[in-house]
């Protein structure tokens, strides 16, 4: 029997297969995002990002830096999980955050790149094939948290911003940097 977080790693499977439930969307808390998250998003919905503030992306702010999270409604419902006919749909599917691809899979650590745990409280574990974590996916995860922490940490100690000034720059940095290719 698999703990809530066992551990999965490198080459290893485990039994699951997503069956849409959607109990992953309801039961908070907060997706934390990236800032490529955040510019995939508002780009796949036709808005400036900052359009998502507040009604659907917040920011925690803890010490020297403010991280973005997606925003609950009621307890723990993602802003984003819409009911079509009474079956969940999520309303950016091709756009959603990163960490919602690998979920049931959790990163360790954005550093650890060999093992991921693996969520029991998804109704999927234990159903169908053998699957593994989608580890490209949690590679560009790390290289893109790794981005965002690193600017906001330049920008808050070297140019003395606050922390979700910093923040929104760096949103806006890589939004138009994609803007540019
Ligand atoms: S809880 Fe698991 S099975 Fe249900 S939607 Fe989420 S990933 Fe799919
Ligand atoms: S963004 Fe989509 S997949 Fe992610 S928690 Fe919200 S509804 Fe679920």
């Amino acid at each position: 029997m698999l703990q809530r977080h066992a551990v999965v790693k490198v080459s290893e499977k485990t039994q699951f297969t997503c069956i849409r439930c959607g109990r992953c969307c309801i039961s908070g808390p907060n997706v934390s995002l990236t800032a490529h998250d955040i510019c995939r998003i508002s780009k796949y919905l036709g808005v400036s990002w900052r359009e998502l503030r507040g009604r659907y992306i917040l920011a925690v702010v803890g010490d020297a830096y403010a991280t973005p999270v997606l925003r609950s409604v009621g307890e723990g419902v993602c802003v984003f999980l819409k009911y079509d006919g009474g079956k969940p749909q999520c309303l950016i599917y091709e756009a959603r955050p990163l960490r919602c691809i690998l979920y049931p899979f959790i990163p360790t650590s954005p550093g650890r790149h060999s093992e991921m745990h693996v969520d029991t409280y998804c109704q999927g574990i234990g159903l169908g094939g053998e699957a593994e974590p989608g580890w490209s996916i949690f590679r560009q995860y790390s290289e893109e948290l790794k981005y965002m922490y690193e600017r906001i940490h330049s920008l808050v100690f070297n140019d003395g911003l606050e922390p979700l000034e910093a923040l929104e720059k760096v949103i806006d940095e890589v939004c138009s940097q994609d803007e540019g290719r």
